[in-house]
């Protein structure tokens, strides 16, 4: 058992901060604006970016002091995660929370922070900033591909990073 991954092996709250930080895969989809229906209370996502949310690293540019700037952001915690709904379905906390593995393209398992955009899992380069829209007009913006789980990479990419991944290892 000793040989197997933390995350295979503890919850998140048996984790050390450490482990519990390096379970984001930095994919930015909880950055996104979201809508709640009022009546329902379901929550769809939207293309629009927090303004902090760097639309190409998918990485929050003020993270030490956002609050100054967002003050309504969601901090993720061990207490929390169970009661945050709107956790995309490829984050790392819920899959984590759920019971279920990483996917292959998560930075712990390909060892390469580059995977999780080249799957087309995170927000790269298809968002729009949260400055540059008004706020009435979000529903012109909603968006299906942050509750997105299949592997939209080529499979042809998967199996030549998984090949690489494996070369790495033997080195
Ligand atoms: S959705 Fe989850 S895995 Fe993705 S950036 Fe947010 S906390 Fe990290
Ligand atoms: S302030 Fe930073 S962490 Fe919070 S939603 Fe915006 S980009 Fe994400």
């Amino acid at each position: 058992m000793e040989d197997q991954p933390f995350w295979t092996q503890k919850t998140l709250n048996e984790m050390t901060n450490a482990e519990w930080e390096s379970i984001c895969d930095g994919c930015g989809l909880c950055c996104l604006n979201k809508i709640e229906e009022w009546d329902s209370g379901d929550i769809y996502f939207t293309s629009v970016r927090c303004k902090l949310l760097d639309s190409e690293s998918c990485q929050c540019s003020s993270y030490p002091n956002r609050w100054d700037f967002v003050p309504d952001c969601v901090q993720l915690t061990k207490e929390n995660v169970d009661d945050i709904p709107w956790l995309p379905p490829t984050c790392g906390y819920r899959l984590i929370n759920e019971g279920r593995g990483l996917y292959w393209w998560h930075p712990l398992v390909s060892g390469d922070r580059e995977t999780v955009h080249l799957a087309g899992i995170s927000a790269r380069g298809r968002t729009v900033d949260e400055t540059d829209v008004d706020v009435d007009d979000y529903e012109n913006y909603l968006v299906e591909w942050p509750l997105t789980v299949g592997d939209k990479a080529p499979k042809s990419l998967a199996a030549a990073l998984k090949r690489q991944m494996k070369a790495d290892r033997r080195r």
